[in-house]
């Protein structure tokens, strides 16, 4: 069974995406808003911890300062293992979040409060447990992009790393599988474990937009280019790829195939890693519908986009802003999400 019947789509309206705009930098500027970041990170004695998809001079920062750059499976397990006490997070709020469940004595902050994901927006914590008490036989999987309420009424938490193993280990014992929010994401699982899903149906607005008639029209322009596709992608996309997989399988793909130049599907943002890692090798953004797409910028998360620099900066400078952006889980939430969160991290050791 693979099914999203019955169920409203809760991908977000495009009047609910914000039009953010991030800002061009001197690189004077850059610069002296790196050394104020890494000075307030070392007096406040915190670690800077940021997503693949935020502005490539926060993600050099993370690296410079000790912190790290990774997805979301890694942040957490970085951020719950680290020594530090007080834990900066770049990225969108569910990333806050769960470094907090997995951290519940540390204090975790972020540079802005207003970062979303269509994911999180469009898995309402009440019509999640509505959906869940009508399907009472079904093991409850949740993808990392959700709520704490969300994930505290899960059975196992998953990120895009993990969630293929992980659905494909509970389909081997017989169970049936109740998943959410992201319908591309639950539909490839699916559809390449055989696995009996009831699909809620969410969507990212970045990776939705990404089109397969202009994709295949690119691969005809460059014939010998690898495609890697993110699984948030629609299925036609998901179709051309020569490798589907999560931010850090995307990059491992870019690094080991001899393929000089690639197609990538996912946001903008990563391809400041893929550069780096990759300096002689070329890499193109799929197509995604242009003007009027539901991301507005187009292959790029705005809310991704507000962690930048002059933010980051604020946060540590301003004492009111520092503590007005600290991350708060209800403990009685954080403990029960932390189980399966705690469930996820043990089968990827
Ligand atoms: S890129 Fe998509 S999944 Fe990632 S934070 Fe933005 S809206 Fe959410």
């Amino acid at each position: 069974m693979n099914s999203t019947a019955n169920i409203p789509d809760y991908s977000l309206a495009a009047e609910r995406v914000p039009v953010y705009e991030p800002q061009t930098l001197p690189p004077a500027r850059i610069k002296a808003l790196k050394a104020e970041i890494a000075a307030g990170l070392k007096a406040r004695g915190a670690v800077l911890i940021a997503h693949y998809y935020v502005d490539g001079d926060v993600q050099d920062l993370a690296e410079e300062s000790g912190g790290c750059v990774a997805d979301s499976l890694e942040m957490a397990r970085f951020g719950r293992d680290h020594q530090a006490q007080t834990l900066v997070v770049a990225g969108v709020r569910f990333m806050g979040e769960t470094a907090k469940i997995l951290s519940p004595h540390k204090l975790v902050v972020m540079p802005t409060l207003e970062a979303e994901c269509s994911l999180d927006l469009g898995c309402v914590p009440d019509e999640f447990r509505a959906f869940c008490e009508a399907n009472p036989d079904r093991t409850v999987v949740v993808y990392a992009n959700t709520s704490a309420h969300v994930k505290a009424l899960s059975d196992w938490v998953v990120t895009s790393s993990v969630a293929l193993p992980i659905v494909e280990s509970l389909d081997a014992k017989g169970e049936k599988i109740l998943w959410a929010p992201d319908k591309h994401l639950g539909r490839y699982i699916q559809h390449k474990t055989g696995a009996d899903m009831l699909l809620w149906s969410g969507a990212c607005v970045v990776h939705e937009e990404f089109k397969a008639q202009a994709l295949y029209d690119l691969k005809g322009v460059y014939p010998d280019a690898g495609v890697l596709v993110h699984p948030e992608s629609p299925a036609a996309v998901i179709d051309i790829a020569d490798v589907v997989g999560s931010t850090s399988q995307i990059l491992e793909a870019a690094q080991t195939l001899p393929n000089e130049l690639f197609i990538v599907a996912t946001d903008r943002g990563l391809f400041h890693k893929l550069r780096q890692r990759n300096p002689k090798k070329r890499f193109i953004e799929a197509p995604t519908a242009g003007d009027g797409a539901t991301c507005r910028s187009c292959a790029h998360c705005p809310w991704m986009a507000m962690n930048e620099l002059s933010c980051l900066a604020e946060l540590l400078r301003d004492e009111d802003k520092f503590s007005a952006n600290e991350i708060a889980v209800d403990p009685a939430i954080g403990e029960r999400a932390m189980v399966p969160l705690n469930r996820m991290l043990s089968f990827s050791a």
